[in-house]
């Protein structure tokens, strides 16, 4: 646990250089069997130590650490209890939080959201560190890899930090697009075959033939 605790500082840190979470906003955790790592409630991301993270078993009793868990310590185990993420990660990020503002789900224009799963589902609002945030998130989430939080921000999920933290920076990066496109006319989204096409692609990469070398000249006589 002492590494996912390491790992939740650093991409705690990354978060925040990065703009995607501001002041105390967001949180972090990973799983290693039946015990959890999570940030600490109410600490600035990119001010964490190891120590200041608790470990959780998977009913949401503390097993080590002084301070106090996220409150959204429920989703986190929720999400746990209903997939085989390694990691989830929440952010506030801007342009995730905006289409969760006003949209039910952020239509795939572009290829890569097949990376999150698809379309990426609005989860129904609830108050923030409620069991019915939880379950909404749940529900969101089922066969994706990233959901969106009704008027709250986005979450994702991965095998480690590292993927969580990266189908992040991606969701974001879809919101931002979509979000700009609709300031330039109206996004086409891609259809179930075009959307088909590319998982065939992406499973059937082509031949790179390689050209024969030339044979070495024969040594002189
Ligand atoms: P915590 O500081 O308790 O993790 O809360 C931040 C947050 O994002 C709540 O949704
Ligand atoms: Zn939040």
């Amino acid at each position: 646990m002492e590494e996912l605790r390491r790992q939740l500082c650093e991409y705690g840190r990354r978060a925040a250089d990065l703009g995607l979470v501001i002041g105390t906003s967001g949180n972090l955790s990973a799983r290693d069997g039946d015990l959890v790592a999570v940030t600490p409630s109410g600490v600035p991301l990119d001010r964490l130590r190891p120590e200041d993270c608790p470990i959780l078993d998977l009913e949401g009793f503390i097993v080590e650490g002084d301070l106090a868990p996220s409150s959204e310590t429920p989703t986190h185990l929720e999400v746990y209890a209903a997939t085989g993420a390694g990691a989830v990660v929440h952010t506030h990020s801007v342009f995730a939080t905006v289409v969760a503002s006003t949209m039910t789900e952020l239509p795939p224009i572009h290829y890569n959201a097949l990376l999150l799963g698809g379309a990426v589902r609005v989860a129904e609002y609830a108050t923030y560190g409620t069991p019915e945030l939880a379950a909404n998130v749940r529900e969101a989430l089922a066969g994706k890899q990233a959901a969106l939080m009704a008027n709250h921000g986005g979450i994702t999920i991965g095998t480690s930090l590292e993927k969580a933290f990266e189908a992040t920076r991606l969701l974001e990066w879809l919101c931002e697009v979509y979000v700009r496109a609709l300031g330039v006319g109206t996004p086409a989204v891609l259809t179930e075959t075009q959307l088909a096409d590319v998982i065939t692609r992406a499973f059937t990469p082509p031949d790179h033939p390689r050209r024969p070398r030339p044979h070495p000249p024969a040594p002189p006589a």
